[in-house]
């Protein structure tokens, strides 16, 4: 039994009613959801799910064989075939949609202007980063200049679109518009599908993870601290300025 993802198709469903297909010790698998489900270095989503009697809190989501586990704190309430009715923290999840495109900008507008690949992401909800390669240094010109240079992107207003592609269409695609795909031929080839996000024409990434429908609703991005991590990487701390 899998769990369908809602957020694969739709990124703003914040509420939705499914059916417990099975009862874990510390969770719940439903047969859909909108519980964006820990991956791709964004972290798993949080909420409530409600069967009308029972309320429980669930602390995060992760992705377990095709399916979603809703980890619940305190003994899971529900019993196996039960509805419930799910609702996605949004305070948790909106800056992370918020934050993951900010990302994808972030990481081609140094593709482009400095030549760097990404190598690793962490998307949360307060602070997110992302690791570079080759960089060994990044002083306070080259950080005001990213800065700068990312913000102008993102106030353009740019549309995201979300476009299923089969893989060697998807990977022809991105290889042809010179975007990084390093990282697609890792893929499972039992993956014959891939979820492409558009922004604008600015970008295009295979992810499966969670975006704004459009560049404005980010705001703008401050490079915070950034560190060596070793092998010629550097991770990159950034936060957001919400749209005035
Ligand atoms: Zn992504």
């Amino acid at each position: 039994m899998t769990t369908r993802l809602l957020h694969m198709h739709d990124n703003y469903v914040r509420e939705f009613d499914a059916t417990v297909i099975e009862v874990r010790d510390d969770g719940v698998v439903l047969d859909q959801t909108a519980f964006y489900p820990e991956g791709g270095g964004q972290s798993g989503d949080r909420g409530t799910l409600t069967d009308g009697v029972h309320r429980a809190t669930v602390t995060t989501t992760r992705k377990e064989k095709g399916t979603a586990v809703h980890v619940i704190e305190g003994g899971v309430p529900f019993t196996t075939g039960a509805s419930v009715r799910g609702a996605v923290d949004w305070e948790w999840r909106y800056p992370c949609m918020r934050f993951h495109t900010a990302q994808h900008v972030l990481s081609r507008y140094l593709q482009l202007n400095y030549g760097l690949e990404t190598v690793g992401n962490m998307i949360k909800p307060d602070r997110s980063r992302a690791d570079y390669s080759p960089l060994e240094h990044f002083d306070e010109d080259m950080k005001r200049s990213v800065e700068e240079g990312v913000n102008e992107i993102l106030l353009r207003g740019l549309d995201v679109e979300i476009r299923f592609m089969p893989r060697e269409e998807a990977i022809a695609f991105l290889k042809e518009k010179g975007y990084q795909t390093r990282y697609l031929e890792m893929v499972p080839k039992s993956v014959s599908e891939f979820r492409v996000v558009l922004i604008g024409d600015y970008d295009a990434a295979s992810c499966a993870g969670t975006h704004v429908r459009n560049t404005r609703e980010i705001g703008t991005i401050r490079i915070g601290k950034t560190k060596n991590v070793g092998a010629g990487k550097r991770r990159i701390y950034f936060t957001l300025d919400p749209p005035r």
